[in-house]
């Protein structure tokens, strides 16, 4: 049998040019990395990403969902930005800052981005804060957790607490933003993880450019 035969199945190539394009802190090996994981774990159960943002993330998710055909992506942000995008702070984009209601709103780039990309049937957007969703959501187990929303400590922490322990059995929990060097980002995440590791539930998987992986054992 010939190598190919075991090929992975690639993005498509709208959705991959949709995703590049996209506003964003992912990057491209990420968003590939996030699209191989999603295409194994989407078929355990859906996915959820915290932290949509533009979609850039979602997509590579959504599109592995869309290709496994299984299990869809529950993407979460309220769409008003974290503290990190709000005016004056590093990671404004005064470009979408809604003057008229004086706030942050990503939702309308998000909702563009996923039509674009073909995944309006793939990505369910849920456009709540995530500790309020988590609070009402019950019996659905998930094949994949993707933490990238606020990334201050009380944010991370609470993410981690209402839905790492919904992680199936073989499925993945990431987080993006993980930086074991202080000087290069916020520690948060990278604490998070290396707390998560050490419990007997989680298998570390890897850190893949300031993508960090664990897989529930
Ligand atoms: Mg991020």
């Amino acid at each position: 049998m010939s190598g190919a035969a075991h090929a992975r199945p690639a993005m498509a190539a709208r959705a991959r040019e949709v995703a590049i394009q996209a506003k964003g802190f992912l990057k491209e090996a990420e968003g590939d990395k996030l699209f191989e994981l999603a295409l194994e774990a989407s078929r355990l159960g859906p996915c959820l990403e915290i932290g949509s943002y533009c979609g850039k993330s979602g997509i590579f998710l959504g599109d592995a969902c869309r290709i496994a055909g299984q299990n869809p992506l529950f993407s979460i942000d309220h769409h008003r930005g974290s503290a990190e995008q709000q005016p004056g702070q590093e990671y404004f984009d005064p470009n979408l800052y809604d003057c008229v209601e004086n706030r942050m709103t990503t939702l309308a780039d998000f909702w563009r981005n996923i039509g674009r990309a073909g995944l309006d049937s793939w990505i369910i957007p849920v456009a709540a804060d995530s500790s309020i969703v988590s609070r009402y959501w019950r019996d659905t187990s998930l094949g994949l957790v993707f933490i990238d929303g606020g990334h201050g400590e009380f944010d991370v922490l609470s993410d981690y607490g209402c839905w790492a322990n919904r992680v199936l059995s073989g499925g993945y929990l990431c987080f993006h933003d993980v930086y074991p060097d202080p000087a290069r980002g916020g520690q948060a995440p990278y604490q998070m993880i290396q707390y998560a590791r050490a419990l007997p539930e989680w298998e570390y998987y890897g850190l893949f450019e300031s993508l960090g992986v664990l897989r529930r054992r």
